[in-house]
C-alpha cells in the first residue's frame, strides 16, 4: 500500500454545524459534557470516560463501586441511573453491565480506535463520527480501523496531530443518521457508518427506506467528530 501524503483538516461547514445544532436541541449534551452535573456525578462520568482506553474496555460497574467505595458509597448506582437517563452512557435493562458509554462500545463494533501513546488499548466506537471523535477527547493521534457498510472493504483512517494523515479508500464518505430518539445506541448509532465511497452509500441505500440524514465527506463528519467530542473531558 503506498502512503500518500495527506493532511486534511476537519472541514467547518455550515451542514455540520446544523446538524450539531439540531442534535443539541434534541440531546441533553450540557449533562453529556458534565457541565449540568454533580461534582459526584460528574467524577464518575469522567471515570468511565477516562479508564475505557486505559483498560481497553468500559470498566464494569464494579470496579467503578470499587472506584468510589470511600467518597460515595452506595451512590453509585444512582448516580449511572441518572447518566443512563441523560443518554451519557446506556446501561442493559438489568443495570448491571454498561453497553455504552459516547463515544465507547462496551461490546465489539466494527470501529476499532487505537490510541496513540499514554498506554492506551484499542477500542471500539459506537459510531463512525463517535470514532472520529476521540482524537479530539484526548487530543492524542489514533488509527481508525473500520468496514463498508456496504460492501464489508476496510477502511483506514490515520489521524495525527488533529489531521487526517492517511485514508484508504481515498474515497470514504459517512452517513449520518439523524432519527435520533432518547437513547442513540438505539435509535441512530448502528445507522452513523462509514462507506468506501459515495457509489457504495448509492447502491446500499437503494431499495432500503429512507432515513433523516445526511451523507458527508471524511472532512466535514471529522468537524462533526470534534464539535460532538472535544469538550468532553473539558468539565
Ligand atoms: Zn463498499
Amino acid at each position: 500500500m503506498t502512503r500518500s501524503a495527506i493532511s486534511l483538516k476537519p472541514e467547518p461547514t455550515e451542514r455540520a454545524k446544523r446538524i450539531f445544532r439540531e442534535a443539541r436541541s434534541i440531546e441533553n449534551i450540557e449533562g453529556k459534557i458534565g457541565k449540568t452535573l454533580s461534582k459526584d456525578e460528574n467524577n464518575v462520568r469522567r471515570f468511565i470516560l477516562c479508564q475505557t482506553p486505559i483498560l481497553g474496555r468500559i470498566p464494569s460497574i464494579g470496579e467503578i463501586k470499587r472506584e468510589f467505595d470511600q467518597s460515595q458509597k452506595g451512590k453509585v448506582d444512582a448516580i449511572l441511573n441518572k447518566l443512563d437517563q441523560l443518554d451519557a452512557i446506556h446501561l442493559d435493562n438489568d443495570k448491571a453491565t454498561i453497553l455504552a458509554a459516547y463515544p465507547f462500545s462496551g461490546s465489539e463494533t466494527s470501529h476499532q480506535v487505537s490510541l496513540k501513546g499514554k498506554g492506551y488499548k484499542r477500542v471500539y466506537a459506537m459510531c463512525a463520527i463517535d470514532a472520529l471523535g476521540i482524537g479530539f477527547m484526548f487530543d492524542c493521534d489514533v488509527t481508525i480501523d473500520s468496514r463498508c457498510y456496504h460492501c464489508e472493504e476496510r477502511i483506514e483512517i490515520e489521524v495525527k496531530d488533529n489531521k487526517i494523515v492517511f485514508l484508504d479508500p481515498s474515497s470514504i464518505v459517512v452517513w449520518c443518521d439523524m432519527e435520533y430518539s432518547s437513547c442513540a445506541a438505539t435509535s441512530i448509532c448502528g445507522n452513523i457508518n462509514f462507506f468506501s465511497s459515495e457509489k457504495h452509500f448509492g447502491e446500499w441505500q437503494e431499495g432500503r427506506p429512507r432515513r433523516k440524514g445526511s451523507l458527508l465527506p471524511i472532512q466535514e463528519a471529522f468537524y462533526l467528530g470534534k464539535l460532538f467530542f472535544k469538550n468532553r473531558l473539558e468539565n
